[in-house]
């Protein structure tokens, strides 16, 4: 039995004020919601949010790390200060990383082990292009992506390790991939898992979808076999957007 699991990855948006503002309302409003949830504040925001959301049941993660845990390193962020403010997980390899900082499959794999020596649960993102996936290249690249992402992890680190399936092209564009799609792509993934540790590992992965969730989809997109959850962007900014999203099931 896989807990839903519905994170909200806040990005370059939102002030430590209006994260603050936003992490108490939903530490309110989704008390009674049965979902496993996580807000990524940018780095400036998880101080506040994190002191707010304490004692709450609402998990602080931050949307990247540095592959070091010290040293010159101008402008990063380590996993030892992250964990000294309270924060306990890390979106790695997020399409946007990728795309634009030009993070590769082994920097990211470097940043899942030592997240994961650091006691802190990871949250990997893979996903195709457009391009790939209209060459016929989906099933190739999500293969790598995760083979890659996951060298090293044992059986049991397994358990702290959650898998985002976002396609990049629905990323922020309003595009969700049909519920049928996005199963289908969860179902391949799951099949990997399987085959690079076992039927209980892969039984047990949270893998989540990512890519233009809003409340009008959720539901369907949650309805399906292989979809345990859902990595949200845009409509995790505001409680309007986030809350119905976060307790999909009362909806
Ligand atoms: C994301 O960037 O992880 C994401 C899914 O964004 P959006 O929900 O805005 O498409």
């Amino acid at each position: 039995m896989r807990t839903p699991y519905i994170a909200g990855n806040w990005k370059m948006n939102l002030t430590p004020s209006e994260g603050v503002k936003l992490a108490k309302e939903l530490a309110q409003a989704t008390k009674g919601c049965n979902a496993k949830v996580m807000v990524a504040p940018n780095f400036v925001t998880i101080p506040g949010v994190a002191e707010v959301l304490k004692d709450s049941h609402i998990i602080v993660a931050a949307q990247n790390m540095n592959d070091n845990l010290k040293g010159a390193f101008t402008g990063e962020v380590s996993a030892t200060m992250l964990k000294d403010l309270g924060v306990t997980n890390v979106i790695l390899g997020h399409s946007e990383r990728r795309a634009i900082y030009g993070e590769d499959d082994q920097l990211i794999n470097k940043k899942v082990l030592l997240a994961l020596a650091e006691g802190m649960d990871v949250d990997l993102c893979i996903g195709e292009t457009l391009e790939e996936r209209e060459g016929g290249k989906l099933e190739e690249v999500l293969t790598t992506q995760v083979t890659e992402g996951l060298k090293g992890v044992s059986k049991e680190m397994m358990k702290r390790i959650t898998l985002a399936y976002e396609p990049v092209w629905a990323i922020g564009t309003g595009k969700t991939a049909t519920p049928e799609d996005a199963d289908s792509a969860h179902a391949f993934v799951r099949s990997i898992i399987e085959k690079l540790f076992d039927k209980t590992v892969a039984e047990e992965t949270i893998i989540q979808y990512g890519g233009s969730v809003k409340a009008a989809n959720v539901k369907e997109l949650m309805a399906k076999e292989n979809i345990d959850g859902a990595l949200v962007g845009g409509a995790s900014l505001s409680l309007e957007q986030f809350l119905p999203i976060v307790c999909f099931d009362k909806q």
